[in-house]
């Protein structure tokens, strides 16, 4: 019994040590040479052999930790110089690597295996006869061995083992057996490009195509190895180079043609993907995307993807094709005569140097639109010289570049730019803090602003004529060739009409009606269409206006139309939209962020490809072109498009398919780029028919359009039925690059640039319909003067509301500010120094115009302010509250994206404003200047802000402590002091507001914004708690909203819960109610950074993007980096969602 339960035990103890006692026989023989015996070590060898080809147990014992086993046996294998020995070990080796994975192989390569293998491979091709064998074992090792060595490639060429392989194929190729670890080692080698470049010049390239050949179900290992290599071996250019001069794209393609058409059960796709790699390296040159399209390589990828994809497993092959197709498809040029913005405005001076500087110096007749190269393919000449250490890491990313490390610039910087005496002007915007409160002030407090005048002045817009009239005058803008017309001059603003392109003979009635709302006797500028008998319009019933009152109580249709006649545009509006008008009531349903769909943006581009395909398909008809002067002809098969009202941004449109169209959007004016928002009408649909709209010229990388969020559209018919909303809509969104280059004059001197399709599909429900489509719910200038009427009107005897005029703009508009506090509750002594003793808050908005959420939050801060529960009271009795709620009115009225009319982005300029150029910006830091050289520094400034490429409300904030933290330079200037007082107030919005996200929040000063309103208040004027809030564009993704898309109801409640925070802030920060020791119990929490485990160390830099990674890549480039494609047995692995991997991209929008 005892023994036969001990007999395993003892097997194993018995072969273990057998194999370890022929080691130790090997390691004796090995240590003295004299006593080698052949007969002995082919012995011994050979019983190793015969081990570890029966038992597993031995095998793990020759790798096993701490014994020398390997070691060993490839001392060994240097030293012997008998053949019969040498193969044993090697077929030793070769049982020892093939299972088990890396380690085992790992093991051979740390002792040094690789080298004692070329040595072996090099010294044993000189013997004559060569033995066969001995090469295909080596071979077969090398296969093994070569991709675990991260050295390998230079060690075999330094070896000299490269043309030992390359000798033996060419003498071989009809000996499959030995052929196939020699092609499969050749590969191995060329993935150093040194070696790439050695071996195309011994003929590899041509030795593969001999290799290579049409359709066969023999030798496919051996095909498919040499495919690979082959597409290794043009990862060189000059390889590539090499190969085109001998006709081989034509060659390649011909070849896939033919696997296409005869694998017909798919079996062989891995190998139809090899043959793509080849096509695929053949293009990262322009003489190889040349050769493709010259080769019909386009409609033959094409033709074989769309067969293709109906079988869900040949994705790989259609995901490879699209990539090769859109790299090879011809850029084209925007169909612009310029990028610059179609209106201009000219400056009091042109800034000295930067971007506008540059558009103004920009000789006529220059095309801007594209560059003369479109690439610089020099750059790609030379690439090869200098790869010796490729096998090196890659790319160290310094991706915290862009935190400040310089601690001077971190440190206060409070020095006086302006005298107090030129101060003192500000004084009248502060007129609470000096006045006494006569009896008829609490009657006559709070002056509102006069409504602007709207008689004859001299801010009337001056239009400097645009590129376009020196290039074709019959072209030319309207009023590059004649005086404004006097029903567009600002001079009669009466004549304003309500915007509509309906069609009257669909619907009388309604037409009609609509075609009544001319203001005062004005032209209407699409009224009639020509169709109606106007005397019937004027007899029929009036345009019902939605009876939003009850849910809008700051609308007023009228109010608006008074407040557009007082807004000056560059381009004259005398439309207004539609949605403006009537208002927009948010809506109580919820929307939920879009699923995203696998293979949308697939089916785009196939769709976009079929142009170059089928160019005969494509109606290419301009349907809406603010370049052109003459009227577009309607045959009424289109659809008709205007942005032609406040805010409005649409420059072109073009009809492409029968319900698909290329959208154009314009410049910020005197600028040639930011293009992002977008708000323009529609009409002339038919209903239930599905269309395809394309913004064709987007030009960040990345969109949340690619993370659910859906446009904005407003139906007129849904809002005279008693829905006045925007809605999001729209299925089949996704943005991703095109084929339009951008010049490098607009992408800030990069060539080689594309710009980015924002695709997305809408199917109208009305017929007769006028519709808008907005980035996001749009907020004009005419609108926030009509709210500050209303909020003015709501004022009671306990509010002090004053409204001043800081400044006027450059384009002739007032820039409102706006105090808000608690009227003293009488005159008394003390009422009134408690009055005046109010900590101040200053808070700005909308300094952004596509950031139109700002707006609706500080709509939502307004409101609250102004109204009359116990909570705001309590709020206005705390602080004296400064607002300027648009900081860029201009922008706003002209449709901008993010730049007023100088060109330039605001948020840039708090450094050093010019008071001619950025008069708002010059004007809101005078005043916290003044304030603070009377002591009155704020506790809090806020600017509020959007973000297009995250998700939630978040804050940024400074902190020296967090920012040096981040760099690691420098620690010992961790011993500054810092009052942690800054993250009070994040943290307790993020444990009031839902959308707010704490985590997403950074305290973190970055060199690129140095010059924005939180840096600089925070630095120049010592306002501690100095934020931007950024309010998403898309949705949540995190607390009770999570899943949603964001509404305007959302963002006025985060307005609102900011105001709150603000009260909760006034706990922690009056010495009065500090004493409160519960309160300093949360402050402590609060303020401990222990106790905020969830912020985030990132910069805002790295937290730009925090979407994951989808499996369809956004980019594609010509030098697109074919190791980031998914492996063909990953393809059907989803990224994990809850991974954050970042992309770091870097222009934000704070
Ligand atoms: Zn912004």
């Amino acid at each position: 019994m005892w023994q036969e339960i001990n007999k395993p035990k003892m097997a194993t103890e018995k072969g273990a040590s057998r194999v370890l006692t022929l080691l130790g026989q090997l390691e004796r023989l090995n240590e003295d040479p004299k006593a080698s015996d052949t007969d002995a070590t082919r012995q011994i060898t050979g019983k190793i052999l015969h081990l570890i080809q029966t038992q597993e147990k031995t095998r793990k014992e020759m790798v096993s930790k701490g014994s020398s086993g390997m070691e060993v046996i490839l001392s060994f294998l240097e030293n012997t110089r008998d053949l019969q020995t040498t193969m044993n070990i090697l077929s030793i080796l070769n049982e020892l690597l093939t299972v088990g994975g890396g380690r085992r192989t790992g093991v051979f390569v740390s002792k040094g295996g690789t080298a004692i293998l070329l040595q072996l491979l090099v010294s044993s091709s000189k013997d004559i006869p060569l033995n066969e064998e001995l090469m295909l074992h080596v071979h077969s090792l090398l296969v093994k061995v070569g991709p675990k060595d991260r050295k390998f490639g230079v060690k075999a060429r330094l070896n000299g083992a490269l043309n030992v392989t390359v000798n033996l194929v060419k003498r071989n190729l009809q000996n499959h057996k030995l052929l196939l670890p020699c092609v499969q080692v050749l590969r191995v080698y060329s993935g150093n490009l040194v070696n790439a470049v050695s071996l195309g010049k011994s003929g590899a390239l041509e030795l593969m195509f001999e290799i290579i050949g049409p359709f066969s179900k023999k030798n496919t290992t051996l095909l498919k190895a040499a495919l690979d290599t082959l597409a290794a071996l043009l990862k060189s250019k000059m390889n590539a180079r090499r190969a085109l001069d001998r006709g081989y794209m034509s060659t390649v393609l011909t070849i896939y043609q033919d696997w296409h058409r005869n694998d017909k059960r798919h079996r062989h796709m891995i190998i139809r993907k090899s043959i793509l790699g080849c096509i695929k390296n053949f293009t990262n040159i322009k003489l190889g995307r040349k050769a493709f399209i010259d080769a019909n390589g386009m409609r033959i990828l094409y033709n074989a993807s769309t067969e293709c994809l109906p079988v869900r497993t040949l994705d790989p092959l259609v995901n490879t094709s699209s990539l090769i197709m859109r790299k090879c498809f011809p850029k084209n040029r925007l169909p612009l005569p310029t990028i610059k913005s179609v209106y201009q405005h000219a400056l009091p001076h042109i800034p000295a140097g930067g971007p506008v500087a540059q558009l103004y110096s920009q000789p006529p007749g220059v095309d801007d639109v594209v560059d003369e190269s479109d690439e610089n393919e020099a750059t790609e000449v030379d690439t090869e010289n200098d790869t010796e250490n490729e096998d090196d890491e890659t790319d160290h990313k310094t991706q915290n570049d862009d935190i400040e490390t310089d601690i001077n610039k971190l440190l206060p910087r409070q020095m006086q730019t302006r005298p107090f005496d030129e101060l003192r002007v500000y004084e009248r915007f502060c007129l609470e803090f000096t006045r006494d409160f006569e009896d008829n002030d609490f009657e006559s407090h709070g002056s509102v602003m006069p409504p602007t005048s709207v008689e004859p002045d001299l801010h009337c817009p001056l239009i400097i004529p645009t590129m376009l009239a020196s290039i074709s005058p019959q072209n030319s803008h309207p009023q590059n060739i004649q005086p404004p017309r006097s029903n567009h001059s600002p001079l009669e603003l009466d004549s304003i009409s309500i915007s509509k392109t309906l069609e009257c003979k669909h619907n009388p009635d309604l037409v009609c009606s609509l075609g009544l709302l001319v203001l005062d006797g004005g032209v209407s500028v699409n009224g009639g269409s020509g169709g109606g008998p106007q005397e019937e319009t004027r007899d029929q019933a009036e345009i019902e206006v939605p009876d939003t009152a009850a849910l809008l109580p700051l609308h007023d249709p009228d109010l608006y139309l008074e407040m557009v006649k007082g807004t000056r545009s560059v381009p004259a509006y005398t439309e207004v939209a539609y949605p403006d008008y009537f208002g927009h009531v948010a809506l109580n349903l919820h929307e939920p962020i879009l699923e995203r769909v696998n293979g949308v943006q697939r089916t785009k581009i196939f769709q976009d490809i079929e142009r170059l395909i089928h160019p005969s398909d494509i109606l290419d008809k301009v349907v809406y072109d603010l370049d052109m002067s003459c009227p577009i002809l309607d045959n009424g098969e289109s659809l008709k498009f205007n942005s032609k009202f406040e805010s409005g941004n649409l420059r072109k449109a073009i009809q492409v398919r029968k319900c698909e169209y290329d959208l154009i959007l314009n410049s910020d004016i005197n600028s040639n780029h930011y293009h992002q928002w977008f708000y323009f009408e529609v009409g002339s649909m038919r209903p239930g028919v599905r269309y395809r709209f394309n913004i064709i010229n987007c030009e960040k990388s990345n969109s949340q359009f690619n993370y659910g969020m859906q446009v904005l559209m407003y139906s007129v018919q849904e809002a005279i039925s008693g829905s006045p909303q925007w809605v999001r809509t729209g299925s089949d969104i996704c943005y991703y690059k095109n084929h339009f280059s951008r010049s490098s004059i607009a992408a800030g001197g990069q060539r080689g640039k594309s710009y980015f399709t924002m695709t997305f599909t809408v199917t109208f429900q009305h017929k007769d319909d006028v519709c808008y489509f907005a980035y996001h719910y749009p907020y004009t200038y005419s609108m926030l003067k009509m709210h500050l009427q209303k909020l003015s009107a709501l004022r009671t005897a306990e509010i002090y509301y004053r409204q001043d005029e800081l400044c006027e703009t450059l384009g002739g508009n007032s820039c409102p500010l706006l105090t808000i506090t608690a009227m003293p509750e009488s005159r008394s002594n003390e009422h009134i120094s408690q009055f005046r003793s109010r900590p101040v808050v200053f808070l700005s908005s909308r300094v952004h115009p596509g950031e139109t959420n700002s707006s609706w939050v500080m709509k939502g801060s307004l409101e609250f302010l102004m109204s009359c529960s116990p909570q705001a009271q309590h709020l206005r009795e705390s602080y004296i509250f400064k607002i300027i709620p648009m900081l860029n009115p201009d922008g706003v009225i002209n449709g901008n994206h993010r730049c007023s009319l100088s060109g330039e982005d605001l948020n840039r300029q708090w450094q050093n404003p010019n008071e001619g150029l950025h008069p708002t910006i010059y004007h809101a830091k005078s005043l916290l200047q003044y304030l603070r050289a009377t002591g009155r520094t704020p506790l809090v400034f806020c600017d509020y802000h959007g973000h297009s490429r995250k998700k939630n409300v978040f804050m940024y904030g400074c902190s020296i402590k967090e920012t040096v933290w981040q760099t690691n330079v420098n620690t010992s200037n961790c011993d500054i002091h810092e009052d942690l007082g800054y993250r009070t107030l994040p943290k307790l919005l993020s444990l009031m507001a839902p959308a707010f996200s704490l985590s997403s929040c950074s305290f973190v000063v970055e060199r690129s914004k140095e010059a924005t309103a939180r840096v600089v208040v925070w630095r120049e004027i010592g306002v501690q708690r100095s934020y931007t809030m950024e309010s998403t564009l898309c949705g949540f993704d995190q607390g009770k909203y999570k899943g949603l898309q964001i509404g305007t109801k959302e963002l006025e409640e985060m307005g609102a819960q900011f105001c709150v925070g603000l009260l909760r802030l006034r706990g922690f920060t009056d010495p009065l109610e500090l004493h409160n020791s519960h309160l300093e119990d949360i402050e402590n929490d609060l303020v401990d950074p222990c106790s905020i485990p969830n912020i985030t160390s990132s910069t805002t830099h790295l937290l730009e993007e925090d979407e994951p990674v989808f499996l369809e890549e956004v980019d594609y480039s010509a030098e697109s980096n074919d190791e980031n494609e998914p492996d063909l047995q990953d393809n059907h692995v989803l990224p994990d969602p809850s991974s954050d991997s970042e992309l770091s991209r870097q222009d934000s929008l704070t």
